[in-house]
């Protein structure tokens, strides 16, 4: 058995997994922010109630692990901003601990267990409030150097004259410190601002959507644009990558038809011309978080 969590910058999820298919929900509490012991304390309780049958801890975290010198950069946590997170964990829990960024155990839940499967080469995408990924090769994540392979939501990727007939879209600055990311149009947030500037409307993306649906011409033209923006990166990414499936997590991905269409986008931009989809609604939707974790524990501690 190994004890899972899924910790972000509000709530700690827990949960014990005996296998990939057997998940047991624990409980959910707030995430202490500022204190590592009261942090610390919440994950060794409940691993102290399944003491003697747990053979370690797994954790997918909102943030990015250095997979060379083990340190976690977490803006959102700040007692564990910059800390040896895993040995830290070891040295008050007492068991072997593992822990990876959320997107990257979205995609290994996707590629064990969901939309992934029988797949060599998965890359998840998270279309949510902002935009993540994560790559998973032969069943294992990829972290690449410093943690960050996979994120293709960062760097001055989109383009400037978009759409038919082409309009000007400026780079927005991102969180990143960078500019023109995918991550300022990608997701939820950037859909909403796009149409802000295309139209002067300020709508929720679930009525940018709504109203694409129903063939409205401002909306549509804002997702013609969104398509475009988001789909030239994503098809690059898979030129590069050479995934054969990619699930798609996040709020905006219970579209089917944004998913079909970014899909289309997609498939009509890589090299490689494949004749089923490419992007996929991931299939793991309630609490893909712990059972990435679990299948990371699972695999690197339980070696099941
Ligand atoms: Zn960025």
């Amino acid at each position: 058995m190994i004890t899972c969590f899924d910790i972000g910058g509000s709530t700690i999820k827990s949960a014990r997994a005996r296998s990939a298919g057997e998940i047991e929900i624990i409980d959910r509490v707030a995430t202490p922010l500022d204190d590592f012991q009261a942090f610390a304390s919440v994950l060794a309780e409940r691993v102290a109630a399944d003491r003697g049958r747990t053979k370690g801890v797994s954790i997918s975290i909102a943030g990015v692990v250095d997979p060379a010198s083990g340190s976690l950069k977490c803006a959102n946590i700040p007692c564990l901003d910059g800390r040896l997170i895993a040995a830290d964990l070891e040295r008050v829990i007492g068991l072997p601990v593992r822990i990876a960024n959320d997107a990257d155990c979205f995609a290994l839940a996707e590629a064990t267990s969901g939309a992934g499967k029988g797949h060599r080469n998965v890359f998840g995408v998270i279309l949510g409030t902002g935009v993540g990924g994560g790559l998973v090769i032969d069943g294992r994540i990829v972290a690449g150097a410093g943690g960050y392979a996979g994120e293709w939501g960062h760097g001055k990727a989109l383009q400037t004259r978009v759409g038919q007939p082409p309009v000007e879209v400026p780079h927005f600055a991102c969180g990143c410190g960078q500019s023109g990311c995918v991550d300022t149009i990608g997701g939820a947030r950037g859909m909403e601002k796009l149409h802000h500037l295309l139209c002067g409307e300020l709508l929720s993306s679930t009525e940018v959507i709504d109203r694409w649906l129903s063939g409205e011409a401002r909306a549509s033209r804002t997702i013609d644009i969104y398509l475009e923006l988001v789909g030239v990166p994503l098809a690059l990414t898979l030129n590069i990558i050479g995934s054969s499936v990619v699930p798609v997590g996040g709020g905006l991905s219970n579209v089917p038809e944004l998913i079909a269409a970014l899909d289309n986008e997609v498939r009509g931009r890589t090299l490689r011309r494949a004749q089923s989809p490419l992007l996929v609604k991931a299939t793991l939707t309630t609490e893909p978080g712990l059972i990435g974790a679990a299948a990371l524990g699972l695999q690197e501690i339980a070696n099941v």
